[in-house]
């Protein structure tokens, strides 16, 4: 077997490009442009970038703020952790805009008595997709604000920042884009009517465009131990945090 070369050049301005096996799009880090991988047809759609607004010395920071007004950090956590690890990483996501439309007919029985019910759900979405397949991250808890998204610009990438090509398809994404409204009209519905005997749901994509946006990877040591946090680089809020448990709490 011929070894294969995980390295392209760049066909905006010849740089190097080392690809990882599964990268579907890269993104070069000296110019910017986005190259489809395996077919080498030029990308077709708008890639934006939303900027981060906190530095290292920040982050850590925020997070403290964070442990202080938790109701079951420990009291001592905001003083007693260290920081660890502090990991600027742009993720790459998918958004797949379009009106979602349910119809859905089913059976009323909360009240006596039962009767059949039947309505439309309808809401205009721009669903995010991770555009990674390993990548452990609560893209549902993310809330991401598109108003301050510009056009991706290697520039205002921060040199110690990592930015991390897709994995996955626009085709793909947008499977799962309405995989994902499927399941969460089937949700909505069940709260209008207590049995659904049938839901159909019809999802009219208008647009979609691929995004990097700003996540701090970040680790802190408390009593020995290591817990991470998520937190959000445009808005400094925290997505996902993990607190030491009851084991640290002395009553
Ligand atoms: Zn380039």
């Amino acid at each position: 077997m011929v070894a294969v070369t995980n390295q392209i050049s760049c066909s905006h301005c010849g740089a190097p490009l080392p690809v990882q096996p599964g990268e579907i799009l890269i993104t070069c880090g000296y110019c910017g442009f986005t190259s489809v991988v395996d077919t080498g047809k030029p990308f077709e759609f708008e890639h934006s970038l939303i900027l981060n607004t906190v530095t290292t010395d920040q982050a850590f920071e925020v997070v403290k703020g964070w442990m202080k007004n938790s109701f079951i950090a420990p009291k001592d956590l905001s003083k007693k952790s260290s920081v660890l690890e502090e990991n600027l990483v742009y993720l790459p996501f998918w958004v797949v805009s379009g009106e979602a439309t349910s119809h859905y007919k089913g059976i009323f029985e909360r009240v006596p008595p039962a009767i059949e019910k039947e309505g439309d759900i309808t809401n205009h979405y721009d669903w995010l997709v991770l555009a990674r397949k390993e990548t452990d991250f609560p893209t549902r808890s993310y809330h991401l604000s598109l108003e301050g998204k510009i056009p991706f610009e290697a520039t205002k990438i921060e040199k110690n920042a990592k930015v991390l090509n897709s994995e996955v398809t626009s085709q793909d994404a947008t499977q799962s884009a309405q995989d994902e409204i499927n399941n969460l009209h089937q949700y909505l519905a069940k709260d209008r009517v207590d049995r659904i005997i049938e839901i159909n749901t019809k999802f009219d994509v208008s647009g979609t465009f691929y995004l990097h946006s700003p996540i701090w990877f970040l680790t802190y040591g408390y009593k020995g131990k290591r817990f991470h946090v998520l937190m959000d680089g445009a808005s400094a809020q925290i997505v996902q945090g993990d607190l030491p448990g009851e084991e640290f709490n002395v009553i």
